[in-house]
């Protein structure tokens, strides 16, 4: 890897780059990681390179991608925070800052496992970008562990599929995720990886193109037709989600892997509707799985059109389609963010909108009693899947899977959940212990008349959230009834 490379992955993102400040930080790092080696033999600064590089590629903003190639500094040579800070500025000392306490975690087995989950939660509540340093740190180790000792690759692939993939995938960097679990993949499970690997690479190769060439020589035919400027691509590889669904479902590989999957990028968003029409005349589509994420954008901003339907040879074939603007979004996520989000200005303010679901891991941490409990509750509401859940005016929450109607109450406001007295679930009275499903739309009624919650519903409730303030109820009316029984003292 080269800082040319690096140069012109940036000037490819924004043409009108300052570069010297790359070139300047290039300089830097290589004086002062001079003569140092990695286990791999390489010299030290191929580390930080390609930790920039992987940034670059995130389209991560020039701070962060100057940040990536002096990450290592304060921590393994002689210059400090304070030099970066002369050369470079406040701003990228503070991001190398947060990466160096971040990686200063020096427990051991569980108790390190939970330090670095709750350092990274808490260095979210900072300056996401750190976050985003640390992943591409993460992901150059990772390509890399080969160097290492089987115990070390073992354990730090275990942490990285526990933690930072699906952290990666919370702040919706997707390509990031895919990529770190496929090699953790690798390293944890290798029997099951190499079938797969195999089945996917070997066995199936040959009828995936040639059906992906069939489906893409019609389209491009129909939208050229309709004068519609197009980009077809099949999806990013990702074994471990196809390994995932074998487990999670009992299903043998042929099984999950029926689906064709293809995606549609196009100029603007009256183009994806035309797309969309013009593939619903050309199959039949299925119409239970039809999304319309633009219309209504995920909880965390992923806007798409999906569709599936009955393509040549009656074969199940997804599309995703989308804008060029949605797609960096969609893998990027919140790295592509300061890109598009921000004023020209505005580039090194923090005043960036933090995702609910972050606002509500904080909230999570100021209520539980010990670390352990916080780590063992966020793990369960944070890194099961999240389903969309909506109200009968269409706005959307998002709970943990295998949420209730009381989850739900709650998430829309205390009140609501101290007084509902039952829930219409796709417009039919349903059990307050309902599990809601993706898509629901909810309505809980309420009666102003009920003064607080069942503490039954303690038994099926599924966020610490909805508990916490459940408890919070019953410990201010037993508190209350205590008062009623303390006689009041007379005046002295
Ligand atoms: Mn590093």
């Amino acid at each position: 890897m080269t800082i040319e490379q690096i140069i012109n992955k940036v000037k490819e993102n924004d043409p009108k780059a300052d570069i010297d400040i790359l070139k300047l930080a290039y300089d830097f790092a290589s004086k002062a990681h001079k003569g140092q080696l990695r286990k791999t033999g390489e010299s030290y600064l191929q580390h930080s390179l390609h930790t920039s590089f992987i940034l670059a590629q995130m389209k991560s903003d020039l701070n962060t991608i100057v940040a990536g190639l002096l990450h290592d500094v304060p921590e393994d040579t002689e210059y400090t925070i304070k030099d970066i800070e002369k050369n470079f500025g406040t701003l990228v000392a503070e991001l190398v800052e947060g990466v160096t306490k971040l990686s200063k975690i020096k427990y051991r087995g569980i108790e390190r496992y939970v330090e670095s989950l709750r350092k990274m939660i808490l260095a979210m509540a900072g300056d996401l970008r750190v976050i985003l340093i640390k992943f591409a740190d993460r992901l150059h180790n990772l390509r890399t562990l080969e160097a290492l000792s089987p115990d070390k690759q073992q354990r730090i692939a275990k942490e990285s599929l526990e933690i930072y993939a699906p952290i990666a995938g919370l702040l919706g960097i997707w390509r990031l995720r895919w990529q770190m679990e496929d090699i953790c993949f690798k390293y944890l499970y290798p029997e099951d990886y190499k079938k797969i690997e195999y089945k996917y690479e070997v066995e199936k190769k040959v009828e995936r193109t040639q059906y992906i060439n069939k489906v893409r020589n019609v389209l491009d035919k129909k939208l050229n037709e309709a004068g519609i400027k197009h980009e077809i691509t099949g999806r990013f590889k990702h074994l471990y989600s196809i390994y995932k669904k074998m487990q999670d479902k009992g299903k043998r590989f042929d099984e999950i892997f029926d689906v064709f999957a293809l995606r549609i990028i196009v100029n603007d968003i009256a183009d994806c509707y035309k797309t969309l029409g013009i593939i619903h005349a050309a199959w039949r589509p299925k119409s239970e799985r039809f999304k319309d994420y633009i219309a209504i954008p995920k909880p965390n901003g992923y806007r798409s059109l999906h569709t599936t339907v009955f393509g040549p040879n009656n074969k199940s074939t997804e599309f995703q389609i989308r804008t060029k603007e949605m797609n960096e979004e969609a893998l990027y996520g919140i790295a592509a963010y300061w890109r598009y989000k921000m004023e020209p200005g505005e580039k090194n303010k923090k005043n960036y909108k933090q995702p609910r679901w972050i606002k509500e891991i904080l909230d999570l941490q100021r209520q539980a009693e010990n670390t352990y409990d916080f780590i063992n509750q966020a793990k369960f509401d944070i890194f099961r899947d999240r389903i969309f859940v909506f109200t009968p005016k269409g706005d959307v929450y998002d709970l943990p899977e295998d949420a209730t109607p009381i989850d739900f109450a709650y998430a829309v406001h205390t009140d609501i959940g101290n007084q509902c007295i039952g829930v219409i679930i796709n417009d039919k009275m349903s059990a307050l212990d309902t599990k809601l499903n993706n898509g629901d739309l909810v309505e809980i009624i309420i009666d102003k008349k009920r003064k607080g919650p069942n503490n039954d519903w303690l038994k099926f409730v599924k966020t610490q959230k909805t508990r916490g303030k459940i408890k919070q109820y019953a410990n201010k009316s037993r508190l209350e009834n205590l008062k009623r029984f303390i006689p009041k003292l007379p005046h002295k």
